[in-house]
């Protein structure tokens, strides 16, 4: 990095646009402003946090506003960060500031953070309004808090009903202004006992106080982390010092919990021989020093962790650091504790769950080298490491992986090229790999790695489907249950054993239909059904969250049949409880589980036998390892296949082989009740045999005969507003634009989206195949200069690359 003093500054602004924006640097910023730190700048009437991408000598043609602050002394983005943030941008067609805003480690806070503070003028006219102002008077009130101390604008809006208002006339008169920044929450604040404080600088020459100078001598001395409270006896004012040089970056403080839970350190397993064969691959490509990239394909419980921790040991053996992704649901304390046990406090663990503090702090110990190994769900791609030796994507097949917002990302494949750029090995592993990725294999991209059987040989769980147009017949009752599942889960309760009982729905009933019209009672905003909850009687729309009263009468026709049709976890839960009254049973989805700690909690009371049953969405299905299970009943197998997405088999057969892994982890081996009307489904019966292999030979031939992906690079594009006509005029306009298409390249659209409405926008849509990435891309860059030039609303278009769904 070319030390120097410059003039100028490009600076990538959070706004839906593709340029770059030259500032000019006040005389104090021009030697410490660098690409990759965050500056705060004018930008039109606002003040935005953006993002240095170079810095020059070179004036613009139109006089430049000065930046007004810089946030960061050293850059929080690496040119190896801001490198793949450009490709990002190009490849998801996202502007380059919204990716870098995802990027960073506060983007929440960097959104919402509007802090407002008074203005010398604003402290006079204070001292003067508070004499002779009404006492009622919001802007007068607004003024008094604010000599006081800044407030967040929700703070105010809180506390004062006409506040907006009057801030924005406090504005405009210059009284006040608002610092859009990232309000880093002081993580000074919790208590000693409560902290760990950590070397994070040598000394930098800064003026220090005897405290800080105690402290910071003592810590380098005494490497690693220390409780706060416990150095007090130690180090004199060690608290006030700590916190003190926090702010000045020479130390970090994070939360005790974080580096907690270390424990003993656990022995590792000694591998088994397809462990080994597939680690021993994976060393020697660590070793090279070159991108490598592997597709470790192993059925659930044959020992992937192992295989991914052997990996990362090696990785930090050759001095590189390493990151490994897991799908959001995944990532559990108690999967978090099998690195800390292994790793100690060189983890660092990058939770969306985590408070902005923890958040921060994890990312600071990252960017100063003291947590070589990072665990982290999907942005965790991100994580600012040294010298990246080693990406692993766990369940790489996961849906979670992609941002379904902009830009839309998947975070798998960003890891792959990260990989690429940075020289590192990339893993991404799975017992279902996604038809992309073991297709890949093919072209000779990854490698493939195997471990074909389960740990110990523990025998695979045995499926059965159970057919329930047959139970039907025979019993001649619909019922959510048939009888040999109710016999099996009577079986394991005598016997002291455990079962999951999975449904791929929430709620009680699925909606709520009239016996008259045959109208379902919709959304107001989306064109979905309600889904009936009963705990709090309430129709609820799973989209928006829209909530109505369940009606007494039909809202179209006034009939008072109104039924319920369908099945919900709720429900299942229920009849569960009559079917067996003393079973102890839970449920987990996102009615019953807010938090991700009652998650958490939920799951560990399961664990530790304090439930007989477990109920719950496909939020269980992913790699819990409870040893004590040994049924696995699945309500229906059928509720995704009727999906009007091409994924839709790919992603049951997913579902249905994840849950069935989640049987026998123990020395019992484990049973699989599938319930099903479509017994002869492809995806049903290759997941009941267990056979991916088979299921990956039919499916590749589907979509090689659809030119689906991995046979065509695809992309959707949304157009929506608010007025059906604007967004049906768009719509058609950009239809016209695309005719005829160009060459090599399908269009199908533009059609009304499967959901036309939601969240009270109109949505049309258009499918584009294309037989190369480049004429994909082309085309959709020329679709968004032609939304640019119509000046669409921002939010009118929306392009999803590489889309999971397409709703
Ligand atoms: P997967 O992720 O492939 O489903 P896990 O990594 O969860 O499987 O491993 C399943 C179980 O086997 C875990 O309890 C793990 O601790 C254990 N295990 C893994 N490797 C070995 C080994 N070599 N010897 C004994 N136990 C092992
Ligand atoms: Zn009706
Ligand atoms: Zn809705």
């Amino acid at each position: 990095m070319p030390e120097g003093a410059f003039l100028y500054c490009d600076v990538s602004v959070p706004a839906p646009l593709d340029q770059a924006f030259t500032y000019a640097l006040p005389e104090t910023l021009r030697h410490r402003a660098r690409p990759g730190c965050r500056v705060l700048v004018p930008f039109g009437p606002r003040k935005l946090t953006g993002v240095i991408l170079s810095c020059h000598d070179q004036a613009p043609a139109v006089a430049a506003r000065e930046v007004l602050r810089l946030i960061d002394s050293e850059p929080v983005l690496d040119a190896e960060l801001l490198a793949l943030g450009r490709w990002i941008a190009g490849y998801y067609c996202a502007p380059l500031g919204e990716v870098l805003r995802t990027m960073l480690p506060l983007a929440a806070d960097v959104r919402r953070g509007k802090i407002w503070a008074l203005t010398d003028s604003g402290r006079d006219a204070a001292r003067q309004l508070l004499l002779d102002a009404a006492p009622d008077d919001p802007a007068a009130a607004i003024l008094r808090m604010l000599e006081k101390r800044p407030l967040s604008a929700a703070y105010l809006a809180k506390a004062l009903p006409l506040a907006d208002k009057a801030v924005r006339s406090l504005e405009r008169r210059g009284f006040i202004f608002a610092e859009q920044v990232a309000v880093e929450r002081d993580p000074l604040r919790a208590s000693s006992e409560h902290l760990r404080v950590e070397l994070a600088a040598a000394d930098s020459g800064l003026r220090l106080n005897k405290p800080e100078r105690e402290l910071h001598a003592f810590l380098e001395l005494h490497p690693g982390s220390h409780n706060l409270k416990d150095l007090e006896s130690t180090v004199k004012n060690a608290s006030p010092a700590a916190r003190s040089l926090a702010r000045k970056g020479m130390v970090s403080l994070y939360p005790e919990k974080v580096g907690a839970g270390a424990g003993p350190v656990r022995v590792p397993h000694t591998l088994n021989t397809a462990q080994s064969v597939a680690f021993e691959q994976i060393r020697g490509a660590i070793q090279t020093r070159e991108f490598h990239a592997f597709l470790l394909y192993g059925v659930t419980g044959s020992g992937k962790t192992e295989v991914y921790l052997n990996a990362i040991e090696a990785t930090l053996a050759e001095g590189r650091s390493a990151l490994l992704l897991v799908p959001e649901i995944a990532l559990t304390p108690a999967m978090a504790g099998q690195f800390f046990s292994r790793f100690g406090d060189r983890v660092a663990i990058l939770h969306s769950a985590f408070g902005d503090v923890e958040r921060s702090e994890q990312w600071r110990r990252i960017r100063s080298g003291a947590a070589p190994v990072v665990v982290g769900t999907r942005s965790g791609v991100f994580a600012p490491v040294h010298g990246l030796g080693l990406i692993v994507v766990d369940e790489e097949h996961d849906g979670s992986y992609k941002q379904e917002e902009t830009p839309r990302y998947n975070g798998r494949d960003v890891a792959v090229v990260r990989a690429q750029a940075a020289g590192a090995c990339v893993i991404l592993g799975s017992a279902t790999p996604s038809l992309e990725s073991r297709y890949n294999v093919e072209r000779g991209k990854y490698t493939l790695l195997e471990l074909p059987g389960r740990i110990e040989e523990r025998p695979m769980p045995t499926v059965e489907l159970i057919d329930m147009r047959q139970e039907f017949l025979e019993t001649r009752k619909q019922s959510t249950f048939s009888r040999r599942l109710l016999e099996a889960i009577g079986q394991r309760l005598e016997n002291g054993e455990q079962t999951i009982v999975l449904l791929n729905r929430r709620g009680f009933s699925s909606f709520v239909a009239c016996r008259s019209c045959g109208d379902r009672v919709q959304c107001v905003n989306c064109s979905v059904t309600l889904t009936f909850h009963k705990r709090d009687r309430r129709l609820l729309c799973h989209y928006c969250g829209y909530a109505e009263k369940v009606p007494s009468a039909c809202p179209k026709c006034a009939s008072e049949h109104i039924y319920f049709v369908g099945l919900g976890s709720e429900r299942v839960e229920e009849e569960l409880h009559q079917a067996f009254p003393t079973a102890r049973i839970a449920r987990l989805d996102r009615d019953t589980v807010t938090g991700k700690r009652q998650y958490e909690t939920i799951l560990q009371g399961f664990r530790e036998g304090a439930f007989d049953i477990l109920v719950g969405t496909q939020m269980i299905a992913k790699g819990h390892d409870i040893p004590n299970v040994t049924l696995v009943g699945v309500v229906s197998a059928d509720v995704g296949l009727g999906m009007p997405d091409f994924r839709a088999a790919e992603r049951t057969f997913q579902l249905l082989t994840q849950v069935a892994g989640r049987a026998g982890r123990g020395s019992v081996p484990g049973i699989v009740l599938t319930q099903t009307i479509n017994p002869d489904h492809y995806a049903v019966r290759l997941a009941a045999a267990q056979d991916y292999a088979a299921f990956y030979q039919k499916e590749l031939g589907f979509r090689r005969m659809m030119s689906y992906p991995p046979f065509s690079a695809m992309a959707n594009i949304l157009v929506r507003g608010e007025k059906k006509e604007v967004a049906m005029r768009m719509s058609a306009d950009l239809g016209l634009m695309l005719t005829p298409p160009p060459e090599k390249l399908r269009i199908m659209g533009p059609a009304e989206a499967p959901v036309p409405r939601l969240k009270a926008e109109y949505r049309y849509q258009f499918l584009i195949k294309a037989a190369s990435r480049k004429t994909l891309n082309d085309t959709l860059q020329r679709v968004r200069r032609f939304a640019l030039e119509r000046k669409w609303p921002a939010t009118a278009l929306v392009i999803d690359v590489d889309p999971l769904t397409l709703m």
